[in-house]
């Protein structure tokens, strides 16, 4: 199997520095499934060439080592030790791991910069499909070139076989290409030599970064990644629906802070909700996209809180509730708190049997066809006693000086309600699942538009 990499920006030789590895050198790693060879075929100041070569045995990989799967003839003849699949994207991340990072101690700046960039793959399967390989790269920006490779040159009757030479270029970052080959080659292949669970989809998320979620056919690429798993691919796609929160360092979320003066107006809606849980006299909660887990950490001050759950779809999120909060905890006090993954469109057992579920600024990230989803997840099968509800009052959006008229308050917003759309919303679900639905102003409360964010309480009525 054979990847090159070359680039036209001067110094070329400078390809070597993000890469990290010496143009003059070559140089081989040893890989569960096989060698992996680094050289460069042509390094000079205008122009350099990295090739990476993959051997794999295929008498190995035929008797059960590295990821066989069937001993029968057809494993000794497979294509796996001459086709682009899984074994060259996961060469590709250990050999280049740090590269793909986007890091480079002694370049960062060229690490940081798009430079002229030409991959090539000369077999890589799409059985058949070349309208589906421009698909997946024509999207990022790449020009693909392709030529389809005959079944048998000598025989040219037999016409072509379902593999490709590929030749992709594009002005990008070292890093980025790195990551869409990693993907886009399983993709492709439409297989993976192992064993794929829970952490294929962090992998996605990670390599997926910033252009996933945008792509047209992140459906496609990732239930291929993910080997066609259903569970796995929902979840992931869940994860993905939300990225750009999810991608949201704490900085950017200041953005929205900014926009609602929230450092007053967030204060206000915590200590709303937590004193309305006080008064329902609850003791154990389960916050649903508690995000970073303000509000878990308010929750925590209470000792008449005895459990208090956090869920959220995003693995980011979790891992900064998990640092601010969880780890911030005295021993004796982290029993009280938990932290799982979990999206709120999708019913899930471990959210049952809370007194009270809040679910503060989170309905308007997702999109309102999921909402009669989140709904019955929520109403009808997890049935807290109590659930309190937030989001932003639209109206009131004419009051913040530095929000341009008819913009949301986030750009992850996929809707902001008026006073009248929230209540009908509410109330129509209060008929449906039993409940009692109270409504309450939180903010400011200006006598035209209301206040900035609207609460629900409901209370279930049997
Ligand atoms: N409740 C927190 C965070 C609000 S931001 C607070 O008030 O500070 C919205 C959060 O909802 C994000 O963390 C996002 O990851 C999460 N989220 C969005 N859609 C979700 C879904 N379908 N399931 C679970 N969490 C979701």
């Amino acid at each position: 199997m054979l990847l090159t990499i070359s680039t036209t920006h001067q110094p070329a030789t400078d390809l070597g520095y993000l890469l990290f590895k010496h143009p003059e050198k070559c140089q081989a790693f040893e890989l569960s499934f096989g060698t992996a060879q680094v050289f460069y075929p042509e390094a000079n100041e205008t122009s350099c060439t990295a090739a990476l070569v993959l051997d794999i045995n295929p008498v190995d990989l035929a008797r059960g080592k590295a990821g066989a799967k069937r001993q029968t003839l057809a494993a000794y003849v497979s294509d796996r030790p001459y086709a682009a699949s899984s074994f060259l994207s996961v060469a590709i991340s250990q050999v280049f791991r740090t590269a793909m990072t986007g890091r480079c101690a002694q370049k960062q700046d060229l690490a940081d910069t798009p430079i002229p960039l030409v991959a090539r793959i000369p077999v890589l399967p799409s059985r058949g499909r070349e309208g589906f390989l421009r698909g997946l790269f024509e999207p990022l920006g790449y020009e693909v070139r392709v030529e389809r490779l005959a079944l048998d040159e000598a025989f040219p009757d037999w016409g072509n076989s379902s593999y490709f030479d590929v030749e992709l270029t594009h002005t990008i970052k070292l890093c980025d290409l790195l990551s869409h080959l990693h993907v886009m080659i399983p993709v492709l292949d439409d297989d993976k030599h192992y064993y794929v669970n829970e952490d294929e989809i962090e992998k996605l998320l990670r390599h997926g970064e910033g252009w996933l979620s945008t792509h047209p056919l992140k459906e496609e690429i990732t239930s291929r990644y993910l080997k066609r798993q259903r569970g796995l691919t929902r979840d992931a796609l869940a994860q993905i629906a939300v990225e750009e929160v999810a991608t949201e360092t704490p900085e950017q979320a200041t953005q929205e802070e900014i926009i609602e003066q929230r450092m007053s107006l967030n204060q206000q809606r915590m200590e709303t909700v937590v004193a309305t849980l006080k008064a329902n006299g609850v003791q154990k909660i389960v916050d649903l996209g508690c995000g970073e887990g303000k509000l878990l950490k308010l929750l925590l001050k209470e000792p008449i809180f005895l459990e208090i759950l956090g869920m959220d779809v995003t693995h980011k999120s979790l891992e900064y509730a998990q640092e601010r909060v969880l780890d911030k905890l005295p021993t004796h006090q982290k029993g009280r708190l938990q932290l799982i993954q979990g999206s709120l469109n999708y019913r899930d057992a471990r959210i049952n049997g809370y007194d009270a579920a809040t679910i503060i600024e989170v309905i308007e990230h997702m999109e309102l066809d999921r909402l009669a989803a989140f709904e019955r997840v929520l109403f009808e099968f997890a049935k807290p006693r109590i659930a309190i509800v937030t989001t932003p009052n639209v109206e009131y959006n004419v009051k913040f000086e530095n929000l341009p008229p008819g913009k949301l308050r986030h750009p992850d917003h996929r809707f902001e309600w008026t006073r009248v759309e929230f209540q009908n919303w509410a109330n129509a679900i209060a008929d449906r699942y039993k409940y009692i639905v109270e409504f309450q102003p939180i903010g400011n409360i200006d006598p035209e538009v209301g206040a900035p964010t609207q609460m629900a309480v409901f209370a279930a009525s049997v």
